[in-house]
Formats: structure tokens, sequence, C-alpha cells
């Protein structure tokens, strides 16, 4: 097989490797890592060289929090991702559905904050769609805007309740008026035709694309399992492995269903466990389990341990926590490990309380994790270590741009503050960190979301206050969080640059260790590297 050399390189593994300027790699594999002389040495003539040019060489990104299925589907929906006024949300609708035959109009993206805190109502949207029911998601995902037609398919009236995991917003007299939060999406969601598998695999082909321009070689899919109008993207997944057009390291997370039962949590540990051993013979690594505790501040969906500001509510939670009590043990037990959602202060306690009640042997074998964190009650902080939690984070959103000022900052209050998003202080505990993006929430350039892990700043509004300086990262943290911890976390080999090491790895066109903080997000991948074949520049 090949043989690879990359000079004029500062090299990154676990932090800087200093006398090290070239990087050899033979078979797929790093076989060197020092001057250049040495590094022919063991290599012996290098058919190509790539020049790095000064440009910091780290291992592959790996995003432990993606959705590629999501976007894949977006992409074949009426897309509402940026459109910054109803106008423009209304004239894409109108021009979608002219455009289309399709009994349902699907779609999703649009800006929440664009509407009031109800919601958009059904009405506005029989404007826009007044021949066929129409489900359109928001661009968390965590609410759907439906038409009169969808509401009444569904059989959804003044009589119906909401659902134990989600909101109907209703008018005065009660009746659904068109905004569905979490949960109660899926009373619409389910009558949704199934989409096209073939069409689903490309689309996550040509993302997956996208990842590794940015520099990402490995990633989990963080839902496997139909829910919010989305299909089990595990198909798709295994379509594209069977004919061998994915280049990264996927893996993925088995979905547990949000109308699980406590009598239905054998049956479903036994359906997990066969589904992630299928998934491993076909290349899929799926020994996770995905358990959604809570939905999102912005919304009063996430659960808090005290109520919203100004209110007396302290949002959802999705599982009683008996279940999540037996589930998560139980998981552990049968050797999956368990990737928890949880926003809110009380979603990431319960978590913490269940691996707590996990015998230490069990949770030992797997990696279990809670992502997106963006609460946690001071106390709560030393257990991610002590439990071996790792902490799941997605750094770019931990600043304050003008959206979370106007829609989140209010409702925590300034009590609150200082809890969110306490990356420093689980680092400094001893807390085992991974990075991901949770794109299509928020862009998947590791470089974006290291910018503000190190800035507490958006790279968009670089004279926006940072949100809690003591909770920055450094660089050499955040760099080797979204690469080794990641990769540690989803069991992927890789995330140093060693001999040995599988050549996974990135080639920035900087060092941004060389320039001052607030210029990290001006970083760009330049060549990408998936066992030692070059993907992507
Ligand atoms: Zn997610």
């Amino acid at each position: 097989m090949s043989a690879l050399i990359v000079d004029n390189a500062v090299i990154f593994s676990g932090g800087i490797v200093p006398d090290a300027d070239t990087l050899g790699i033979r078979d797929g594999l790093i076989v060197a890592v020092g001057r250049r002389d040495e590094v022919e040495e063991v290599v012996g003539r290098a058919p190509e060289r790539i020049d790095a040019r000064g440009g910091l060489v780290t291992p592959g990104f790996v995003d432990a929090h993606v959705h590629l299925g999501v976007g894949a589907m977006d992409a074949l929906r009426c897309d509402l991702a940026g459109a910054t006024t109803l106008a423009e949300i209304d004239e894409r609708v109108r021009t979608f559905a002219a455009g289309s035959a399709a009994p349902w109009i699907v779609g999703g993206g649009w800006d929440p904050t664009l509407f009031p805190a109800t919601g958009p109502t059904a009405a506005h949207l029989d404007r826009l769609v007044p021949d066929r029911p129409a489900l359109l998601l928001d661009a968390d995902h965590h609410g759907a805007w439906a038409n009169s037609a969808a509401l009444a398919a569904a059989g959804l009236d003044a009589s119906t309740p909401d659902p134990a995991d989600g909101r109907i917003e209703r008018d005065a007299e009660g009746r659904p008026r068109g905004a569905l939060r979490e949960g109660a999406m899926q009373l619409v969601a389910r009558l949704l035709p199934a989409p096209d598998i073939a069409a689903v695999a490309a689309g996550i082909l040509r993302l997956s694309r996208e990842l590794l321009a940015a520099g990402v070689t490995g990633w989990q899919e963080a839902a496997l399992g139909a829910y919010g109008g989305f299909p089990d993207f595990t198909d798709a997944y295994l379509q594209l492995l069977t004919d061998g057009s994915l280049r990264g390291r996927a893996t993925g997370a088995i979905w547990v269903p949000r109308d699980l039962t406590l009598d239905g949590v054998d049956a479903f540990i036994t359906h997990a466990v066969d589904r992630a051993r299928s998934n491993a013979a076909a290349g899929l690594p799926s020994s996770t389990a995905k358990l959604m505790l809570d939905g999102i501040v912005e919304t009063r969906t996430a659960h808090l341990l005290e109520p919203y500001e100004g209110s007396d509510e302290r949002g959802l939670s999705y599982f009683p926590p008996a279940l999540v009590r037996r589930l998560v043990p139980g998981l552990n037990a049968a050797g999956l490990a368990v990737h928890v959602h949880a926003i809110g202060d009380a979603a990431v306690r319960d978590a913490l309380d269940a691996f707590a009640a996990t015998p230490e042997a069990a949770r030992r074998r797997v990696r279990n994790h809670i992502a997106h964190i963006q609460l946690i009650h001071p106390s709560d902080v030393p257990r991610f270590a002590d439990l071996d939690v790792s902490a799941n984070a997605q750094p770019f959103w931990a600043c304050a741009t003008a959206l979370t000022r106007q829609t989140t900052l209010p409702v925590i209050g300034d009590k609150r503050r200082d809890e969110l998003y306490v990356f420093g202080s689980l680092a400094r505990a001893g807390a085992a960190l991974a990075l991901g993006s949770d794109w299509p929430v928020s862009t998947f350039d590791p470089w974006q979301g290291i910018h503000v892990a190190v800035t507490r700043t958006p790279p968009s509004e670089p004279d926006a206050a940072p949100l809690g300086a003591d909770e920055a990262i450094d660089l050499r943290t955040a760099i080797d969080a979204y690469t080794r911890g990641s990769a540690r976390l989803l069991g992927l080999a890789g995330g140093r640059l060693e001999p040995g090491a599988p050549a996974d790895f990135a080639i920035a066109d900087r060092n941004p260790f060389d320039g001052p903080a607030t210029g990290i997000h001006e970083t760009k991948n330049i060549v990408t590297v998936v066992a030692g074949e070059r993907v992507w520049g």
C-alpha cells in the first residue's frame, strides 16, 4: 500500500509535539513522528508528500453528536433555514408547495424568534398551503408548525390532551393553534409518508463529504430511530457501508422510544443489543443508546431544578425517574453505553442519579455520556468524574449571542447564569470532555466551536461580553477534547498522532497557537486524511 510524508508541520497530539515537524504514514497507519530525516529513514521512499506550510496538523476531529440524517432530510424538504423574515418564510413555503405534487408538504428550519412565544399559527400556514396537510419543524427540531389539514388528519382538537412529553399550544378555547412542542410533534409526524431511503442515503453521503472537508474524520449519528418526523437512518447508513462509498468513521446511538414504559424496558434492551450487534457487523458501531430526558430552555421544556424566571414551571421530564433508573443500569449491564440528552440541571441530575444506581463494574465496561449539559448545578459537577461520565459538550453554544440574550438568559435568570456551559469547571474537576456540534442546529466546523470554547464569545460578535469567562477552556484542551476525547468516547481508534495510530488527521491553514484567541475562528482546514488516504484537499 501507499506511503505518505507530511512535512513543514506543527504537530499536535495531546499538545504540540516539540522537535517534530514531519509525519510518516504507511499502509494507513502513522509509523513515525519527528524531524524530516528521522521520519524518511522509517518511511523510506515516499511516493506522496504533503507540504503543511507551517500549518497545525491535528488528529482528525470527531464530532460526538451530529445529525447528518436530519440534514439530509431537510435538504429533500421545504428548507426554511436562514430565512430572516416572515415574508421570506411565506415565499419559500409557497414556492415549494407550488412545485411539489407530494401529498404532504414537509419541511423545517424556521427561526422561532420570528414568531410570538405561542409560536406560529395554523391559520397562517393555511394561507400558504391551503390544499393539503403541512408540517414544518423549527430550526432546533424541538417544535413544529402544522396547518389545519395536518391538525385534522391527526384528529387534534380542544379535547386532545397534551402528551406527557410535549405541549400543544392552544387558543383561549383550548383549540390547537398550530404550534406543537417536543413530543406533541409526534401526534402529527407519525402520519408522514415514509421517505425514499436511497435519496436519504445520497444526502448523508454528500454531508459526510462536507464533514471531511471541515477536517472531521469520525462522528456519532446522535439518534438512530424514528422520531419527530424523521425516520430511522440506520438503513441509509447500512446502504452506504454496503456499497463502500462512506469514507469517514461513522458510529450511531440507538434511539430510546419516547413511549417506552417500565414493562417494555427489558424488551427494548434485547432489541438494542441485537441492533448493535448487527450494525457492528455491517461496519456501523452503535453500542450506545440515546436517551432524551428533556427539551430546550427557550421553549421552557428543559427540565430545571428551580422554576423558570417569573413562572412556577420547571419544564418537562420525558421519562419517569423510576424508568431511567432501571433502563440505564440494564443497558450498561448488557454492554451498551448511554448517551443522554440533558439540557436542564434537573435532567442532568436525573441522568447522574441513574448512572450512580448502576453497579460500577457494569458502568466501567462502557463509556456513558451526557450531551448538551447547558445547565449543571454546582454540586453535580464533580459527579461526572466520580461516575466516569463524559461531558459531551456543544461548545458553539457557550456564548451570549444576541439570540441567547433575547431568548435564553431572561428565562433562566441571573442567579443561574453561572451554571451555563461549565466546561472549565468540568475539566478542573477531572471530567472527560468530548466535543460535538449538534449540526444542523449549529455549524460542524470544529474551529468555530473551538473558538467559542476558548473565548466564550461568538465569532460573529467579537465585541460581545464573554459568557462566564471562568468556564473557558484553553486551546490545547479544546483541540484535545474534539479529537482524542471524542474518539475515545465513541470507541474509535485514533485521536493521537503517534506510531501505530490510524492515520486520520487534518491540516489547518495556520497554527492558531501563534495568533490571538480572537482569530481562532479564521482557521480553515485544508487537507483531510483518513486511514492514510487524502479524502479532501
Ligand atoms: Zn442532537
